[in-house]
């Protein structure tokens, strides 16, 4: 065996900086620590490559006598505390003296600082620890630290740093965090020389959330205030309304006892909140800070966990989700207490007006029994009712491919419909004599509510949700011939505002987009500007479009750049079928239907639509005799 070493100073330091720094977001998060601690109220962070070749912080707190900077960079060397007795605020905070040690042992770390009493500023360079330069300058109070070529001495750590994007992403998310929780400091934030957020300091969340986030959720927030009588439970903060959404949950942030923690209960706890106002896959946007009794929560404190843990992790839980379920709750309200009153009442008398609109009206179905259908439909769990009648779709589906079932079952149908208009009379006639293999035989009975389709087939009533419907047709068309699109040129190039880490995801995938007939370009910091769009698009807006497709890139960074982009192909073209597709409210004429009708039972994937809801529900017949006893055998 070989002898044992003793490992060097340095080597031992370099070690432990893994503890403490892995990447460059951590490092920005022990300077950005340090400079709150010492009273800054301004901040300024100045990257380079995404924290790799640089990170420097500037701030305007105390600063240090020349004598504590030269101790600041050694192991052990800490303000904060003075005895191990103090482990407790230790634990609370993670003052443990390690961060400017351990990130000096693996980079070059420059350190400027001056207290307000003296005259001059102490410049120090150091070298993998080592004080290698020492000089006296003029400068601000404050302290300014920069730390080159993170982990240069380092080979293996180096090499598992992210791209420059990545590395900056998480800078950036944490950049956001300590901005929501420190309103009354400003803070600047740079990248490769370019201003990417400038937030002056405020008195309220919900501006500071304009600042960081988009102008679109600014006027979409609500406030948190809540206070329980149990563990000295306290919530506050904002949340979006359910008008703003996301793809992702990277606008979710929640602190405990002031520190940030990243806990998927908590955000989950948040979405919870919005049952039912949000679709799934879409997320809130909200920053909620909690307080509770230090003898109910242990945070974590490893340095580079941001872990925490309740005693009752439940109370906790329900308590936010209680809290984020009022303020909604109270939104709704108020808002029906005004204006929109008005449009509540116009609303349904247009709907009363829809109804009797119906494309036509069969003498067997009359308007209550239509609704209570409607009813029924809506009150049943779609996704259930669709599992209990897969027997039947199947069945039906076997029909629709069997021409023998289809004409005898034509012939046995006991519900007649009088008032048919000839054509599909003579469509039905025409399918009849003309079976072929994907051939549906069908009765179409109409349109219900502006939004299902309602056929007879052999075996009962089906029922089409005409949007999840066209869209799966259209999802399907777009994938076999999507690049034959014609395209057309926007008169007034539509403006596409995002936020500005979005677009700088974005940037490098416009291209793609062209494939897909859409020809964006990079505006400016925060504008994008769409030039042409596929035809079918109708100018609807593509912001949602490009939201999914940030999402999906981040979620896939680390991913090939062809799985990232065939991902992305599918979602455009779910997302781009989604927006070209007829929707729930438009009046279908009878063409329009059994195009519809036939389109979709040509596809193979037609019971949901590319997001996975279901397109088609059946009533079956038994069903229908059941409900009127009239199987009694
Ligand atoms: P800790 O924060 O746990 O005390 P650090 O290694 O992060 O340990 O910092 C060591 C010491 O350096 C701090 O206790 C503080 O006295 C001093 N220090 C670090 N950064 C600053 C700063 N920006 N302004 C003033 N003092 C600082
Ligand atoms: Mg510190």
């Amino acid at each position: 065996m070989a002898k044992i070493k003793q490992l060097s100073q340095l080597e031992a330091q370099k070690i432990a900086a893994g503890e403490v720094v892995e990447r460059p977001a951590n490092v920005v998060k022990e300077l950005v620590e340090n400079s709150l601690d010492a009273g800054s109220t301004q901040i300024s962070l100045f990257l380079e490559d995404g924290g790799k070749k640089l990170i420097k912080i500037v701030d305007n707190g105390c600063g240090m006598s020349p004598e504590d900077a030269r101790l600041s960079i050694k192991q052990y060397a800490t303000s904060k505390i003075d005895k191990v007795d103090d482990l407790e605020w230790i634990s609370t905070f993670g003052f443990r003296g390690e961060a400017l040690a351990s990130i000096s042992a693996v980079s070059k770390l420059n350190l400027i600082t001056k207290e307000e009493t003296n005259q001059l500023a102490i410049a120090l360079e150091i070298n993998q620890a080592n004080i290698e330069k020492e000089t006296f300058i003029a400068s601000n109070t404050g302290t300014e630290i920069s730390i080159e070529d993170l982990f240069f001495n380092v080979i293996v750590r180096k090499k598992f740093l992210k791209s420059k994007d990545t590395e900056l992403r998480a800078i950036i998310q944490l950049f956001y965090a300590f901005v929501l929780q420190n309103l009354n400091v400003s803070f600047k934030i740079y990248h490769d020389n370019k201003l990417l957020y400038n937030c002056p300091a405020t008195n309220d969340t919900k501006s500071r959330i304009a600042q960081i986030f988009d102008a679109n959720l600014a006027q979409n927030i609500l406030i948190l205030d809540k206070i329980s009588d149990n563990m000295g439970l306290k919530i506050s903060g904002a949340i979006s309304k359910p008008e703003y959404f996301r793809y992702d949950k990277n606008q979710i942030f929640v602190f405990v006892n002031k520190r940030w923690v990243k806990n998927y209960k908590l955000s989950s706890a948040i979405i919870k909140g919005y049952q039912g106002m949000l679709q799934t896959d879409r997320y809130p946007a909200g920053a909620i800070f909690i307080t509770i009794d230090q003898k109910f929560v242990d945070i974590n404190i490893h340095p580079r966990k941001e872990e925490v843990q309740f005693l009752h992790p439940v109370v906790v839980e329900k308590f936010i989700e209680s809290a984020v379920k009022e303020a909604l709750e109270n939104n709704f309200d108020k808002n029906l207490g005004k204006n929109e009153n008005i449009n509540f009442i116009k609303k349904s008398e247009e709907n009363k007006l829809n109804t009797k609109n119906y494309n036509f009206e069969p003498k067997f179905y009359n308007q209550e029994n239509l609704n209570n259908f409607t009813k029924e439909f809506k009150e049943n769990n779609l996704e259930k009712k669709l599992e209990e009648n897969k027997n039947f779709i199947q069945i039906i589906e076997n029909a629709f491919s069997s021409p023998e079932i289809i004409s005898q079952d034509t012939k046995n149908s006991k519900i007649i419909f009088e008032n048919q208009p000839d054509d599909i009379n003579n469509k039905n006639k025409e399918s009849i004599t003309n079976i072929s293999q994907d051939a549906l035989e069908y009765t179409l009975i109409g349109q219900t509510k502006l939004t299902y389709i309602i056929i007879e087939t052999a075996e009962g009533l089906v029922f089409i949700d005409q949007h999840a419907a066209h869209e799966r047709i259209m999802y399907e068309k777009l994938k076999t011939n999507f690049k034959n699109v014609p395209r057309i040129k926007l008169l007034f190039p539509q403006i596409i505002t995002l936020n500005q880490n979005d677009i700088k995801t974005l940037i490098p995938y416009l291209v793609l987009f062209e494939d897909f007939g859409l020809i964006i370009e990079h505006l400016n910091l925060n504008q994008l500007v769409l030039k042409e769009a596929p035809i079918f698009l109708n100018s609807q807006p593509v912001e949602d479009l490009l939201a999914q497709a940030v999402s999906l890139i981040d979620q896939n960074q680390e991913s090939e750049l062809i799985l990232i982009q065939e991902k992305l192909q599918e979602k455009l073209h779910a997302q781009l079928s989604c927006k070209a597709a007829i929707r729930a409210g438009d009046q279908l004429s009878i063409e329009t239907m059994n195009q519809i009708v036939k389109d979709l039972y040509k596809i193979e994937n037609k019971l949901t639509c590319p997001h996975g809801r279901p397109t088609i529900w059946a009533l079956s017949e038994y069903e229908i005799e059941k409900k009127f006893k009239r199987n009694y055998k």
